[in-house]
Protein backbone atom coordinates (compact mmCIF):
# COMPACT_ATOMS: atom_id res chain seq x y z
CA UNK A 1 0.00 0.00 0.00
CA UNK A 2 2.83 2.32 0.90
CA UNK A 3 4.81 1.67 -1.65
CA UNK A 4 2.00 1.92 -3.78
CA UNK A 5 1.15 5.69 -2.93
CA UNK A 6 4.58 6.70 -2.69
CA UNK A 7 4.54 5.59 -6.25
CA UNK A 8 1.48 7.18 -7.57
CA UNK A 9 2.44 10.26 -5.27
CA UNK A 10 5.92 10.30 -7.86
CA UNK A 11 3.90 9.59 -11.32
CA UNK A 12 1.55 12.18 -10.11
CA UNK A 13 4.06 15.07 -9.76
CA UNK A 14 5.83 14.13 -13.28
CA UNK A 15 2.30 14.17 -15.23
CA UNK A 16 1.65 16.84 -13.77
CA UNK A 17 4.52 18.74 -14.31
CA UNK A 18 4.20 17.20 -18.04
CA UNK A 19 0.37 18.80 -18.32
CA UNK A 20 1.67 22.43 -16.92
CA UNK A 21 4.43 22.42 -19.59
CA UNK A 22 1.76 21.17 -22.43
CA UNK A 23 -0.52 24.11 -20.91
CA UNK A 24 1.91 26.64 -21.52
CA UNK A 25 3.11 25.43 -24.83
CA UNK A 26 -0.56 25.49 -25.78
CA UNK A 27 -1.50 28.82 -24.53
CA UNK A 28 1.57 30.46 -25.76
CA UNK A 29 1.04 28.98 -29.50
CA UNK A 30 -2.99 30.10 -29.31
CA UNK A 31 -1.64 33.72 -27.81
CA UNK A 32 0.61 33.83 -31.06
CA UNK A 33 -2.05 32.61 -33.19
CA UNK A 34 -4.60 35.31 -32.04
CA UNK A 35 -2.18 38.03 -31.79
CA UNK A 36 -1.52 37.00 -35.18
CA UNK A 37 -5.42 36.13 -36.95
CA UNK A 38 -7.40 37.28 -33.82
CA UNK A 39 -10.92 35.39 -32.72
CA UNK A 40 -11.20 34.08 -36.32
CA UNK A 41 -7.92 31.73 -35.25
CA UNK A 42 -9.14 31.12 -32.01
CA UNK A 43 -12.94 30.40 -32.92
CA UNK A 44 -11.33 27.90 -35.41
CA UNK A 45 -8.99 26.18 -32.24
CA UNK A 46 -11.63 26.10 -30.60
CA UNK A 47 -13.95 24.00 -32.33
CA UNK A 48 -11.48 20.96 -32.47
CA UNK A 49 -12.25 18.32 -30.25
CA UNK A 50 -10.36 19.45 -27.11
CA UNK A 51 -11.21 17.20 -24.29
CA UNK A 52 -11.14 18.61 -20.99
CA UNK A 53 -9.46 22.10 -22.65
CA UNK A 54 -11.49 25.20 -22.06
CA UNK A 55 -9.81 28.81 -24.06
CA UNK A 56 -10.61 32.16 -22.63
CA UNK A 57 -10.19 35.54 -24.46
CA UNK A 58 -10.63 38.33 -22.06
CA UNK A 59 -9.70 42.07 -22.79
CA UNK A 60 -7.87 44.38 -20.12
CA UNK A 61 -11.26 45.24 -18.34
CA UNK A 62 -12.24 41.48 -17.50
CA UNK A 63 -14.90 41.18 -21.08
CA UNK A 64 -15.34 38.00 -22.36
CA UNK A 65 -13.72 37.93 -26.01
CA UNK A 66 -14.16 34.30 -26.14
CA UNK A 67 -14.86 31.51 -24.09
CA UNK A 68 -14.63 27.61 -25.39
CA UNK A 69 -17.35 26.47 -23.08
CA UNK A 70 -19.39 30.02 -24.15
CA UNK A 71 -19.39 31.75 -20.76
CA UNK A 72 -20.25 35.45 -21.24
CA UNK A 73 -19.73 36.49 -17.40
CA UNK A 74 -15.72 36.34 -17.11
CA UNK A 75 -15.16 38.50 -14.21
CA UNK A 76 -14.57 34.63 -12.01
CA UNK A 77 -11.95 34.00 -14.55
CA UNK A 78 -10.45 38.16 -14.29
CA UNK A 79 -10.24 37.54 -10.73
CA UNK A 80 -7.96 34.30 -10.85
CA UNK A 81 -4.38 34.44 -9.92
CA UNK A 82 -2.79 33.29 -13.24
CA UNK A 83 -4.62 36.10 -15.15
CA UNK A 84 -3.79 39.14 -12.75
CA UNK A 85 -0.31 37.86 -13.23
CA UNK A 86 -0.42 37.61 -17.36
CA UNK A 87 -1.88 41.18 -16.94
CA UNK A 88 0.84 42.46 -14.96
CA UNK A 89 3.54 40.32 -16.10
CA UNK A 90 2.90 38.79 -19.37
CA UNK A 91 2.23 35.45 -18.43
CA UNK A 92 1.02 33.45 -15.67
CA UNK A 93 -0.43 29.76 -13.93
CA UNK A 94 -2.61 28.64 -11.46
CA UNK A 95 -3.40 25.34 -10.21
CA UNK A 96 -7.10 25.02 -8.29
CA UNK A 97 -8.77 22.21 -6.87
CA UNK A 98 -12.36 21.45 -7.13
CA UNK A 99 -13.94 21.27 -4.01
CA UNK A 100 -15.01 17.32 -5.34
CA UNK A 101 -11.86 15.49 -4.45
CA UNK A 102 -12.19 13.89 -7.67
CA UNK A 103 -10.56 16.72 -9.85
CA UNK A 104 -8.21 19.16 -10.23
CA UNK A 105 -7.55 22.19 -13.02
CA UNK A 106 -4.46 23.70 -13.93
CA UNK A 107 -4.59 27.25 -16.08
CA UNK A 108 -2.13 28.74 -18.58
CA UNK A 109 -2.81 32.74 -18.76
CA UNK A 110 -0.37 34.91 -21.86
CA UNK A 111 -1.04 38.52 -22.71
CA UNK A 112 -1.31 39.62 -26.30
CA UNK A 113 0.33 42.56 -27.63
CA UNK A 114 -2.96 44.64 -27.64
CA UNK A 115 -3.32 43.58 -23.67
CA UNK A 116 -5.98 41.21 -24.07
CA UNK A 117 -4.93 37.65 -22.08
CA UNK A 118 -5.56 34.37 -23.68
CA UNK A 119 -5.92 31.74 -21.04
CA UNK A 120 -6.01 27.78 -21.01
CA UNK A 121 -7.44 25.73 -19.01
CA UNK A 122 -7.23 22.07 -18.32
CA UNK A 123 -9.17 19.77 -16.00
CA UNK A 124 -7.59 16.77 -14.85
CA UNK A 125 -8.21 13.58 -12.63
CA UNK A 126 -7.26 14.59 -9.04
CA UNK A 127 -4.37 12.65 -6.92
CA UNK A 128 -6.73 11.44 -4.80
CA UNK A 129 -8.88 10.37 -7.17
CA UNK A 130 -6.08 8.29 -9.23
CA UNK A 131 -4.74 6.77 -6.13
CA UNK A 132 -8.81 5.52 -5.07
CA UNK A 133 -8.81 4.41 -8.68
CA UNK A 134 -5.12 2.25 -8.55
CA UNK A 135 -6.18 1.16 -5.01
CA UNK A 136 -9.52 -0.90 -5.28
CA UNK A 137 -8.06 -3.61 -6.97
CA UNK A 138 -4.80 -3.16 -4.92
CA UNK A 139 -6.94 -3.70 -1.74
CA UNK A 140 -8.57 -6.89 -3.07
CA UNK A 141 -5.23 -8.31 -4.37
CA UNK A 142 -4.26 -7.52 -0.68
CA UNK A 143 -7.21 -9.12 0.77
CA UNK A 144 -6.26 -12.49 -1.40
CA UNK A 145 -2.82 -11.96 -0.53
CA UNK A 146 -3.20 -11.89 3.20
CA UNK A 147 -5.67 -14.87 3.24
CA UNK A 148 -3.65 -16.97 1.66
CA UNK A 149 -0.74 -16.13 3.73
CA UNK A 150 -2.40 -16.95 6.70
CA UNK A 151 -3.86 -20.13 5.36
CA UNK A 152 -0.32 -21.19 4.41
CA UNK A 153 1.61 -19.25 7.58
CA UNK A 154 -0.76 -21.52 9.17
CA UNK A 155 -0.46 -24.69 7.48
CA UNK A 156 3.84 -24.40 7.51
CA UNK A 157 3.81 -23.42 11.18
CA UNK A 158 1.94 -26.59 11.89
CA UNK A 159 3.90 -28.81 9.81
CA UNK A 160 7.25 -27.05 11.27
CA UNK A 161 6.33 -27.15 14.60
CA UNK A 162 4.66 -30.77 14.81
CA UNK A 163 8.17 -32.39 15.10
CA UNK A 164 8.90 -30.28 18.26
CA UNK A 165 5.85 -31.22 19.71
CA UNK A 166 5.90 -34.97 19.15
CA UNK A 167 9.00 -35.01 21.15
CA UNK A 168 8.15 -37.72 23.95
CA UNK A 169 10.52 -35.17 26.53
CA UNK A 170 10.68 -38.27 28.58
CA UNK A 171 12.32 -40.11 26.31
CA UNK A 172 13.74 -37.90 23.57
CA UNK A 173 14.65 -39.70 20.47
CA UNK A 174 16.66 -37.21 17.64
CA UNK A 175 15.28 -39.61 14.87
CA UNK A 176 12.35 -37.86 13.27
CA UNK A 177 13.31 -34.39 14.72
CA UNK A 178 15.06 -31.39 13.63
CA UNK A 179 19.12 -32.61 13.67
CA UNK A 180 19.30 -28.66 15.26
CA UNK A 181 17.59 -29.76 18.44
CA UNK A 182 20.32 -32.59 18.99
CA UNK A 183 22.01 -30.88 21.30
CA UNK A 184 18.98 -29.47 23.24
CA UNK A 185 17.51 -32.86 23.28
CA UNK A 186 20.52 -34.78 24.14
CA UNK A 187 21.09 -32.63 26.89
CA UNK A 188 17.39 -33.14 27.93
CA UNK A 189 17.84 -36.83 27.84
CA UNK A 190 21.33 -36.40 30.38
CA UNK A 191 19.38 -34.10 32.40
CA UNK A 192 16.38 -36.54 32.14
CA UNK A 193 18.54 -39.72 33.41
CA UNK A 194 20.62 -37.82 36.09
CA UNK A 195 17.22 -36.40 37.66
CA UNK A 196 15.62 -40.52 37.24
CA UNK A 197 19.11 -41.11 39.44
CA UNK A 198 18.67 -38.89 42.52
CA UNK A 199 15.39 -39.88 42.54
CA UNK A 200 16.39 -43.30 42.86
CA UNK A 201 19.53 -41.91 45.33
CA UNK A 202 16.79 -40.13 47.23
CA UNK A 203 14.57 -42.94 47.65
CA UNK A 204 16.86 -45.59 48.40
CA UNK A 205 17.84 -42.81 51.01
CA UNK A 206 14.52 -42.42 52.41
CA UNK A 207 13.67 -45.84 52.61
CA UNK A 208 17.11 -46.67 54.52
CA UNK A 209 16.05 -44.37 56.87
CA UNK A 210 12.92 -45.57 57.65
CA UNK A 211 13.92 -48.74 57.94
CA UNK A 212 16.52 -47.79 60.23
CA UNK A 213 14.39 -45.64 62.39
CA UNK A 214 11.06 -48.18 62.32
CA UNK A 215 14.00 -50.76 63.63
CA UNK A 216 14.33 -48.49 66.91
CA UNK A 217 12.50 -48.75 70.06
CA UNK A 218 13.55 -44.76 70.50
CA UNK A 219 11.06 -42.63 68.79
CA UNK A 220 12.89 -40.13 66.08
CA UNK A 221 10.91 -36.97 65.08
CA UNK A 222 12.73 -34.49 62.24
CA UNK A 223 11.08 -31.56 61.98
CA UNK A 224 11.68 -27.84 59.82
CA UNK A 225 12.64 -24.72 61.38
CA UNK A 226 8.58 -23.96 61.49
CA UNK A 227 8.19 -26.96 63.41
CA UNK A 228 6.20 -29.36 60.90
CA UNK A 229 6.69 -32.90 60.86
CA UNK A 230 9.39 -34.41 58.09
CA UNK A 231 9.63 -37.73 59.48
CA UNK A 232 8.67 -39.51 62.39
CA UNK A 233 9.17 -43.22 63.13
CA UNK A 234 6.43 -45.22 64.74
CA UNK A 235 8.50 -45.29 67.84
CA UNK A 236 7.46 -41.57 68.07
CA UNK A 237 3.48 -42.22 67.91
CA UNK A 238 3.58 -45.05 70.29
CA UNK A 239 5.43 -43.65 72.85
CA UNK A 240 3.69 -40.30 72.45
CA UNK A 241 0.72 -42.35 71.97
CA UNK A 242 -0.40 -40.11 69.21
CA UNK A 243 -2.82 -40.91 66.21
CA UNK A 244 -2.59 -41.91 62.63
CA UNK A 245 0.49 -40.14 60.78
CA UNK A 246 1.88 -36.65 61.95
CA UNK A 247 4.15 -36.16 58.53
CA UNK A 248 3.67 -32.40 57.29
CA UNK A 249 1.42 -31.89 60.42
CA UNK A 250 2.74 -29.61 63.23
CA UNK A 251 4.92 -31.38 65.84
CA UNK A 252 2.25 -30.41 68.57
CA UNK A 253 -0.17 -32.53 66.97
CA UNK A 254 1.84 -35.13 68.51
CA UNK A 255 2.03 -33.81 72.37
CA UNK A 256 0.92 -30.82 73.31
CA UNK A 257 2.19 -30.51 76.80
CA UNK A 258 3.78 -27.08 77.76
CA UNK A 259 7.24 -29.27 79.24
CA UNK A 260 6.90 -30.68 75.85
CA UNK A 261 6.49 -27.17 73.67
CA UNK A 262 9.25 -25.27 75.79
CA UNK A 263 11.71 -28.16 74.83
CA UNK A 264 10.68 -27.90 71.41
CA UNK A 265 10.80 -24.17 70.91
CA UNK A 266 14.09 -24.55 72.68
CA UNK A 267 15.74 -26.70 69.96
CA UNK A 268 14.01 -24.06 67.26
CA UNK A 269 15.69 -21.15 68.65
CA UNK A 270 19.13 -23.16 68.15
CA UNK A 271 19.60 -24.30 71.91
CA UNK A 272 19.88 -28.32 72.35
CA UNK A 273 17.24 -28.98 75.16
CA UNK A 274 15.96 -32.17 76.96
CA UNK A 275 12.73 -32.89 79.31
CA UNK A 276 11.04 -35.96 80.74
CA UNK A 277 7.79 -36.15 80.35
CA UNK A 278 5.30 -37.94 82.05
CA UNK A 279 2.73 -39.63 80.47
CA UNK A 280 -0.25 -42.20 81.10
CA UNK A 281 1.48 -44.65 79.54
CA UNK A 282 4.93 -44.29 81.23
CA UNK A 283 8.01 -41.45 81.54
CA UNK A 284 9.76 -40.89 78.13
CA UNK A 285 12.46 -38.48 77.78
CA UNK A 286 12.80 -35.75 75.30
CA UNK A 287 15.87 -34.70 73.66
CA UNK A 288 15.78 -32.09 71.18
CA UNK A 289 18.75 -31.26 69.40
CA UNK A 290 18.71 -28.29 66.49
CA UNK A 291 19.82 -29.32 63.17
CA UNK A 292 22.24 -25.78 62.15
CA UNK A 293 24.38 -24.92 59.14
CA UNK A 294 26.62 -21.73 60.56
CA UNK A 295 24.04 -20.08 62.63
CA UNK A 296 21.49 -21.00 60.70
CA UNK A 297 18.49 -23.45 61.98
CA UNK A 298 17.42 -25.80 59.31
CA UNK A 299 15.51 -28.03 61.03
CA UNK A 300 15.73 -29.90 64.71
CA UNK A 301 15.47 -33.41 65.53
CA UNK A 302 13.77 -34.86 68.31
CA UNK A 303 15.18 -38.29 70.24
CA UNK A 304 12.61 -39.81 72.60
CA UNK A 305 13.28 -42.69 74.49
CA UNK A 306 11.27 -45.10 76.96
CA UNK A 307 12.79 -44.42 81.01
CA UNK A 308 9.85 -45.93 82.65
CA UNK A 309 12.12 -48.14 83.69
CA UNK A 310 15.16 -46.22 84.71
CA UNK A 311 12.84 -43.33 86.32
CA UNK A 312 12.06 -46.73 88.29
CA UNK A 313 15.27 -47.97 88.89
CA UNK A 314 16.47 -44.39 89.92
CA UNK A 315 13.93 -44.43 92.79
CA UNK A 316 14.25 -47.36 94.16
CA UNK A 317 18.43 -47.06 94.17
CA UNK A 318 17.66 -44.08 96.58
CA UNK A 319 15.29 -45.75 98.27
CA UNK A 320 18.01 -48.43 99.07
CA UNK A 321 20.26 -45.81 100.07
CA UNK A 322 18.30 -43.94 102.35
CA UNK A 323 16.95 -47.41 103.56
CA UNK A 324 20.32 -48.75 103.68
CA UNK A 325 21.37 -45.79 105.98
CA UNK A 326 18.25 -45.93 107.73
CA UNK A 327 18.96 -49.39 108.60
CA UNK A 328 22.32 -48.95 109.49
CA UNK A 329 21.74 -46.49 111.81
CA UNK A 330 19.61 -47.80 114.04
CA UNK A 331 21.68 -50.73 115.02
CA UNK A 332 24.49 -48.75 115.08
CA UNK A 333 22.53 -45.70 117.25
CA UNK A 334 21.56 -48.69 120.29
CA UNK A 335 25.38 -49.89 119.97
CA UNK A 336 26.58 -46.40 120.26
CA UNK A 337 24.06 -45.79 123.23
CA UNK A 338 24.88 -48.82 125.37
CA UNK A 339 28.63 -48.32 124.92
CA UNK A 340 28.25 -44.85 126.34
CA UNK A 341 26.68 -46.21 129.56
CA UNK A 342 29.06 -48.84 130.03
CA UNK A 343 31.92 -46.23 128.92
CA UNK A 344 30.29 -43.27 131.79
CA UNK A 345 30.40 -46.80 134.64
CA UNK A 346 26.38 -45.46 135.27
CA UNK A 347 25.51 -49.54 134.54
CA UNK A 348 25.70 -52.22 137.57
CA UNK A 349 28.35 -54.96 136.87
CA UNK A 350 24.99 -57.41 137.36
CA UNK A 351 23.79 -55.47 133.98
CA UNK A 352 26.79 -55.60 131.83
CA UNK A 353 26.34 -59.22 130.69
CA UNK A 354 22.72 -58.09 129.51
CA UNK A 355 24.15 -54.53 127.50
CA UNK A 356 26.96 -57.22 126.49
CA UNK A 357 23.94 -59.02 125.06
CA UNK A 358 21.79 -56.28 123.28
CA UNK A 359 25.42 -55.43 121.60
CA UNK A 360 26.33 -58.52 120.10
CA UNK A 361 22.64 -58.91 118.99
CA UNK A 362 22.35 -55.48 117.17
CA UNK A 363 26.10 -56.16 115.78
CA UNK A 364 24.29 -59.36 114.38
CA UNK A 365 21.77 -57.68 113.08
CA UNK A 366 24.00 -55.12 111.05
CA UNK A 367 26.28 -57.91 109.73
CA UNK A 368 23.09 -59.79 108.95
CA UNK A 369 21.91 -56.76 107.07
CA UNK A 370 25.75 -56.59 105.38
CA UNK A 371 25.69 -59.92 104.31
CA UNK A 372 22.48 -59.47 102.64
CA UNK A 373 23.39 -56.03 100.54
CA UNK A 374 26.85 -58.10 99.65
CA UNK A 375 24.84 -60.98 98.42
CA UNK A 376 22.79 -58.85 96.84
CA UNK A 377 25.38 -56.56 95.09
CA UNK A 378 27.16 -59.74 93.96
CA UNK A 379 23.48 -60.94 91.91
CA UNK A 380 23.72 -57.53 90.16
CA UNK A 381 27.04 -58.21 88.91
CA UNK A 382 25.97 -59.66 85.74
CA UNK A 383 29.48 -60.26 85.00
CA UNK A 384 29.65 -62.04 88.74
CA UNK A 385 32.25 -65.20 88.49
CA UNK A 386 30.28 -68.01 89.93
CA UNK A 387 31.25 -71.44 90.91
CA UNK A 388 28.41 -73.61 89.25
CA UNK A 389 28.23 -77.35 90.89
CA UNK A 390 25.92 -80.64 91.07
CA UNK A 391 23.39 -79.84 93.68
CA UNK A 392 20.94 -82.36 95.37
CA UNK A 393 18.48 -80.05 96.07
CA UNK A 394 17.00 -82.33 98.96
CA UNK A 395 20.06 -82.39 100.44
CA UNK A 396 20.82 -78.58 100.18
CA UNK A 397 16.93 -78.12 101.94
CA UNK A 398 17.83 -80.67 104.44
CA UNK A 399 20.79 -78.89 105.40
CA UNK A 400 18.81 -75.49 105.38
CA UNK A 401 16.60 -77.00 107.67
CA UNK A 402 19.13 -78.08 110.22
CA UNK A 403 20.41 -74.48 110.34
CA UNK A 404 17.07 -72.99 111.20
CA UNK A 405 16.07 -75.99 113.59
CA UNK A 406 16.78 -74.06 116.68
CA UNK A 407 14.51 -70.93 115.26
CA UNK A 408 11.77 -73.43 114.45
CA UNK A 409 11.50 -74.65 117.68
CA UNK A 410 11.11 -71.15 119.86
CA UNK A 411 8.63 -70.51 117.12
CA UNK A 412 7.01 -74.09 117.73
CA UNK A 413 7.32 -74.81 114.04
CA UNK A 414 7.06 -78.00 112.77
CA UNK A 415 9.53 -78.38 109.69
CA UNK A 416 9.52 -81.34 106.65
CA UNK A 417 11.63 -82.12 103.13
CA UNK A 418 10.22 -84.23 101.18
CA UNK A 419 9.97 -85.27 97.00
CA UNK A 420 13.13 -86.38 95.13
CA UNK A 421 17.01 -85.78 95.05
CA UNK A 422 16.78 -83.32 92.29
CA UNK A 423 20.29 -82.58 91.11
CA UNK A 424 20.76 -79.40 89.57
CA UNK A 425 23.99 -77.70 88.39
CA UNK A 426 24.36 -73.91 89.98
CA UNK A 427 25.54 -72.17 92.70
CA UNK A 428 25.40 -73.76 95.87
CA UNK A 429 25.64 -70.52 97.88
CA UNK A 430 23.05 -68.50 95.67
CA UNK A 431 20.47 -72.14 96.22
CA UNK A 432 21.19 -72.23 99.99
CA UNK A 433 20.27 -68.52 100.21
CA UNK A 434 17.16 -68.65 97.94
CA UNK A 435 15.80 -72.01 100.55
CA UNK A 436 17.02 -70.13 103.53
CA UNK A 437 15.42 -67.34 102.71
CA UNK A 438 12.05 -68.98 102.17
CA UNK A 439 12.04 -71.15 105.07
CA UNK A 440 13.26 -68.62 107.41
CA UNK A 441 9.76 -66.74 106.27
CA UNK A 442 7.91 -69.47 106.82
CA UNK A 443 9.10 -69.44 110.48
CA UNK A 444 9.55 -66.34 110.97
CA UNK A 445 5.57 -65.30 109.74
CA UNK A 446 4.14 -68.35 110.74
CA UNK A 447 1.68 -68.78 113.70
CA UNK A 448 2.68 -70.76 116.65
CA UNK A 449 1.96 -74.97 115.99
CA UNK A 450 2.16 -74.37 112.66
CA UNK A 451 3.86 -75.77 109.86
CA UNK A 452 6.22 -75.86 107.36
CA UNK A 453 7.08 -77.46 104.43
CA UNK A 454 9.94 -77.92 101.65
CA UNK A 455 8.94 -80.16 98.27
CA UNK A 456 11.46 -80.93 95.99
CA UNK A 457 10.06 -82.26 92.51
CA UNK A 458 10.76 -82.13 88.77
CA UNK A 459 8.97 -82.06 85.85
CA UNK A 460 10.90 -82.38 82.58
CA UNK A 461 13.67 -79.82 82.15
CA UNK A 462 12.65 -78.43 85.03
CA UNK A 463 13.38 -78.41 88.83
CA UNK A 464 10.75 -77.39 91.34
CA UNK A 465 10.76 -76.28 95.01
CA UNK A 466 8.14 -75.51 96.55
CA UNK A 467 8.40 -73.95 100.39
CA UNK A 468 4.67 -73.65 101.81
CA UNK A 469 3.80 -72.78 105.49
CA UNK A 470 0.57 -72.24 107.29
CA UNK A 471 1.38 -68.87 108.69
CA UNK A 472 -0.54 -65.95 108.37
CA UNK A 473 -0.19 -65.04 104.77
CA UNK A 474 -0.10 -61.95 102.70
CA UNK A 475 -2.58 -59.72 101.60
CA UNK A 476 -2.92 -59.63 98.28
CA UNK A 477 -2.66 -55.98 97.58
CA UNK A 478 0.99 -56.56 98.87
CA UNK A 479 1.64 -59.89 96.94
CA UNK A 480 3.52 -57.28 93.76
CA UNK A 481 5.49 -55.66 95.78
CA UNK A 482 6.85 -58.39 98.54
CA UNK A 483 9.61 -58.81 96.29
CA UNK A 484 11.38 -55.26 96.48
CA UNK A 485 14.33 -54.58 98.55
CA UNK A 486 13.47 -53.61 102.16
CA UNK A 487 9.61 -54.17 101.49
CA UNK A 488 8.09 -55.26 104.44
CA UNK A 489 3.97 -55.98 104.46
CA UNK A 490 2.91 -54.47 108.09
CA UNK A 491 5.32 -52.04 109.50
CA UNK A 492 3.84 -52.78 113.07
CA UNK A 493 4.15 -56.42 112.80
CA UNK A 494 7.31 -56.48 111.44
CA UNK A 495 8.82 -54.35 114.34
CA UNK A 496 7.76 -57.66 116.37
CA UNK A 497 9.11 -60.05 113.66
CA UNK A 498 13.06 -59.03 112.47
CA UNK A 499 14.13 -58.61 109.58
CA UNK A 500 14.94 -56.17 106.82
CA UNK A 501 13.04 -56.94 104.27
CA UNK A 502 15.77 -57.79 101.84
CA UNK A 503 15.11 -61.87 101.91
CA UNK A 504 12.90 -62.30 99.28
CA UNK A 505 15.05 -59.73 96.85
CA UNK A 506 18.04 -62.05 97.25
CA UNK A 507 15.85 -65.09 96.25
CA UNK A 508 14.26 -62.84 93.03
CA UNK A 509 17.47 -62.17 91.91
CA UNK A 510 19.16 -65.56 93.17
CA UNK A 511 16.40 -67.96 90.88
CA UNK A 512 16.83 -64.87 87.86
CA UNK A 513 20.28 -65.66 88.30
CA UNK A 514 19.65 -69.43 87.11
CA UNK A 515 16.83 -68.63 84.90
CA UNK A 516 14.15 -69.73 86.74
CA UNK A 517 11.10 -67.96 88.30
CA UNK A 518 9.41 -67.62 91.11
CA UNK A 519 5.50 -67.33 92.16
CA UNK A 520 3.67 -66.56 95.18
CA UNK A 521 0.36 -67.54 96.18
CA UNK A 522 -1.29 -66.65 99.66
CA UNK A 523 -4.11 -66.55 101.56
CA UNK A 524 -4.11 -64.38 104.45
CA UNK A 525 -4.64 -66.44 108.14
CA UNK A 526 -3.93 -69.92 105.61
CA UNK A 527 -0.63 -69.85 104.80
CA UNK A 528 1.51 -69.30 101.69
CA UNK A 529 2.70 -71.00 99.02
CA UNK A 530 5.93 -70.38 97.23
CA UNK A 531 6.96 -72.31 94.00
CA UNK A 532 10.82 -72.28 92.20
CA UNK A 533 11.26 -73.33 88.99
CA UNK A 534 14.50 -73.87 87.71
CA UNK A 535 15.05 -74.86 84.36
CA UNK A 536 17.53 -78.37 84.47
CA UNK A 537 20.36 -78.60 82.01
CA UNK A 538 21.53 -75.26 81.47
CA UNK A 539 23.52 -74.68 84.18
P1 LIG B 1 14.76 -60.43 105.91
O1 LIG B 1 14.29 -61.66 105.24
O2 LIG B 1 15.59 -59.58 105.06
O3 LIG B 1 15.34 -60.65 107.23
P2 LIG B 1 11.96 -59.87 105.85
O4 LIG B 1 11.66 -61.27 106.11
O5 LIG B 1 11.08 -58.87 106.48
O6 LIG B 1 13.46 -59.52 106.18
P3 LIG B 1 11.53 -60.54 103.10
O7 LIG B 1 11.95 -61.89 103.35
O8 LIG B 1 11.96 -59.88 101.87
O9 LIG B 1 11.89 -59.58 104.32
O10 LIG B 1 9.95 -60.50 103.12
C1 LIG B 1 9.29 -59.32 102.80
C2 LIG B 1 7.95 -59.28 103.51
O11 LIG B 1 7.06 -60.26 102.93
C3 LIG B 1 8.02 -59.64 104.91
O12 LIG B 1 8.25 -58.49 105.72
C4 LIG B 1 6.66 -60.26 105.23
O13 LIG B 1 5.77 -59.27 105.60
C5 LIG B 1 6.25 -60.82 103.91
N1 LIG B 1 6.44 -62.27 103.85
C6 LIG B 1 7.46 -62.93 103.32
N2 LIG B 1 7.29 -64.27 103.40
C7 LIG B 1 6.13 -64.46 104.04
C8 LIG B 1 5.39 -65.63 104.46
N3 LIG B 1 5.83 -66.86 104.23
N4 LIG B 1 4.22 -65.44 105.08
C9 LIG B 1 3.76 -64.20 105.33
N5 LIG B 1 4.39 -63.04 104.97
C10 LIG B 1 5.57 -63.18 104.32
MG1 LIG C 1 12.73 -62.86 105.12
Amino acid sequence: MLSAIILIAFVNRSYNRKISGEIRTEAELIAKGTEMDGSRYIESIAVEDMDDMRITWLDKNGRVLFDSEGEDDGSDIFDSADVREAFRNGSGSSTKRYTSISSSSMSHSVRLKDNTVVRVTDVHSSFAAQLAEAMRPLLVFLALTALISALLASHFSKKIVRPINDIDLDHPKIKGSYPELEPLLEKLRSQNSRAARQMEELRMSREQFSLITESMSEGIILADPKLNVLACNSGAISLLGAEGDAEGQSIYSLERSDIFRKCVQNAAGGRHSECILRLDSGDVEVIASPAKSGDIVNGIVVLLMDVTEKEKLEIMRREFTSNVSHELKTPLTTIYGISDMLESGIVKPEDVAGFGGNIRSEAERLINLINDIVSLSKLDEETMPIKTEEVDLYELASEVMNRLEMTAAEKDVRMSVNGAHVIFSGSRTVLEEIIYNLCDNGIKYNTSGGAMEVKISHIPKTAIITVSDTGMGIPKEHIDRIFERFYRVDKSRSRRIKGTGLGLSIVKHGVMFHGGTVRVESTPGKGTIFTIELPLGNK
